[in-house]
């Protein structure tokens, strides 16, 4: 016999020695279940869908960038959550995305089960896969739960992680100016 979500969310609660039948944790099973299945919604998403055709031609070769994008996900080794900003630019090759779209392609990647590494690294690729471009940049900056309420405890620690693709990678001077745009150099 298979348990549905909401079920296997009971046991849970039973094996950590709480009284599923109590009132207030009557509904939090089908809850709880609605919850996740919201965090990992990612899963339900592809870059196809969400990109849906919002690539205009564009003479603008200059960098574009779209920052502190609001980043919530959950980190597949605690399934707790890591919520922090992402930064985006990429350097249009005659075809510019949406903007929009630069935030939904965040999102989907980061509504399923990661570590920040895979998940900005998956990012880039999509922005390049999709735009072409002559170089994407992705940085994110993450407060993870999983250290800040458990193991170490470290309250104020961010992570940081960037992923640099052709031009960001190849020219000093196109990393220096995303860097400074974002607020990032020194
Ligand atoms: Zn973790």
């Amino acid at each position: 016999m298979t348990l549905s979500l909401p079920q296997h969310y009971r046991e849970i609660l039973k094996s950590l020695g709480e009284d599923p039948e109590r009132e207030g944790l009557l509904d939090t099973p089908k809850r709880a279940a609605k919850a996740m299945q919201y965090l990992c919604h990612g899963y339900e998403q592809n870059l196809d869908d969400i990109v849906n055709g919002a690539l205009f031609t564009s003479d603008n070769d200059e960098m574009v960038i779209l920052k502190d994008i609001e980043l919530y996900s959950l980190c597949e080794h605690h399934l707790l959550p890591f919520i922090g900003k992402a930064h985006v630019a990429y350097i249009p090759t005659g075809k510019v995305l949406g903007l929009s779209k630069l935030a939904r392609i965040v999102d989907m990647y980061a509504r399923r089960l990661q570590i920040q590494e895979n998940l900005t690294r998956q990012i880039a690729d999509a922005i390049q896969q999709v735009t072409q471009a002559a170089g994407v940049a992705v940085v994110i900056e993450a407060r993870h739960m999983c250290m800040m309420m458990r193991g170490v405890e470290k309250q104020n620690s961010t992570m940081n992680t960037s992923v640099m693709l052709g031009a960001f990678r190849e020219s000093n001077t196109t990393r220096m100016e995303f860097l400074q745009l974002i607020g990032r150099s020194k």
